[in-house]
């Protein structure tokens, strides 16, 4: 259990025409203050549904329908809707892959920094102006003074991301949630804004969560990690756990999946062949089931315990069982086959 920010089974649906989907099936992790979480998964995996449940931003017809989620100890799942915005933008902040869609097009770059400082901070507006100038400093956007004046088209794409990183941190948040912030970003551009995130986390002790399908991405800035699959999560531990000893058949597949700078030239990336499981109807067993080439009869009868492998790393797969077969384990990063 963490005091910073606990989730605690967490269940939720969208309800559509078609009947319910099952989002998120039941997730629990714990993040302390300072630390760096990744959640990994490809797209459907409930990975952004979990973070949108935590933030309360879903969409109307999206439901939290069981679990907790404590915040400092406080439940962000049933408090009221005016306490909750005081905590958004605020302690909790959150950088999303668009920078474009977030951001006003008819309002300055500088306004738009100002407007939270001004609302939750009470500050005058020329202690909002320097904190914003101050801010954009911060996320390495040269004559930040005067940028202020200009307008998001005025920004490139990654200049875009970096006034987004700038606003989530402008009342000092205590936990900053980003979804694939770096996706819509070239390679380059993606390195500097994984060393402003590394830069914040280390100048002020920011928590932050990250969302990605790289994990690259995630080796490179947390420290610890959640593999999500099928709305799940199938395997959680710390970085070296699941990049040195994973114990999911998914996380092999995805570990397969990543180019390898080493081994880039001999060998060939893996795909995961096959559909994530149909949420409408989520599987009674294991959600890997229908892709796994270690599948067991026990596997599509009855959802896998999550098994302790060390303190920390826990990974959700019969394999893990004493009485599994054993199976060879394939190496990291497109190095098992050529
Ligand atoms: Fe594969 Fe069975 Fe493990 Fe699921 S529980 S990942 S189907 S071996």
């Amino acid at each position: 259990m963490s005091d910073f920010l606990q989730v605690n089974n967490v269940k939720t649906s969208f309800f559509t025409q078609f009947g319910e989907v099952q989002a998120v099936g039941g997730v629990s992790f714990g993040l302390n203050s300072g630390e760096v979480l990744g959640i990994v998964g490809e797209s459907g995996s409930g990975k952004s549904v979990t973070m949108l449940s935590i933030m309360r931003l879903l969409d109307d017809n999206g439901k939290v329908k069981e679990g907790e989620v404590l915040f400092e100890g406080k439940d962000l799942v049933t408090m009221s809707e005016a306490d909750m915005c005081k905590i958004r933008g605020d302690a909790i902040a959150m950088i999303f892959q668009d920078p474009m869609t977030c951001l006003n097009p008819l309002m300055t770059v500088g306004k738009q920094l100002m407007e939270p400082l001004r609302i939750h901070k009470n500050m005058s507006k020329d202690e909002a102006f320097n904190r914003a100038v101050e801010l954009l400093g911060l996320v390495g956007i040269p004559s930040p003074k005067s940028r202020m004046k200009q307008y998001p088209h005025e920004f490139s794409g990654g200049m875009r991301q970096r006034v987004m990183i700038a606003m989530a941190l402008s009342c000092n948040p205590k936990l900053l949630i980003a979804d694939e912030p770096t996706t819509a970003l070239d390679v380059t551009i993606q390195a500097q804004i994984l060393e402003i995130m590394k830069d914040i986390k280390n100048k002020l002790n920011t928590s932050i969560i990250l969302i990605t399908h790289d994990l690259g991405v995630v080796a490179d800035i947390c420290d610890k990690v959640n593999v999500m699959y099928g709305g799940l999560i199938v395997e959680s531990g710390a970085v070296n756990d699941i990049y040195y000893n994973p114990k999911h058949p998914y996380t092999w597949g995805l570990m397969e999946s990543v180019p390898n700078p080493n081994t880039l030239a001999k060998k060939r990336l893996k795909p995961i062949d096959g559909q994530p499981p149909d949420l409408f109807k989520p599987p009674k067993g294991c959600p890997f089931y229908a892709r796994c080439k270690y599948a067991m009869k026990v596997c599509q009868e009855k959802r896998p315990a999550f098994y302790e492998i060390s303190k920390g790393h826990k990974a959700a797969c019969w394999l893990n069982d004493e009485r599994a077969p054993k199976v060879e384990v394939p190496l990291k990063g497109g190095e098992a086959d050529e």
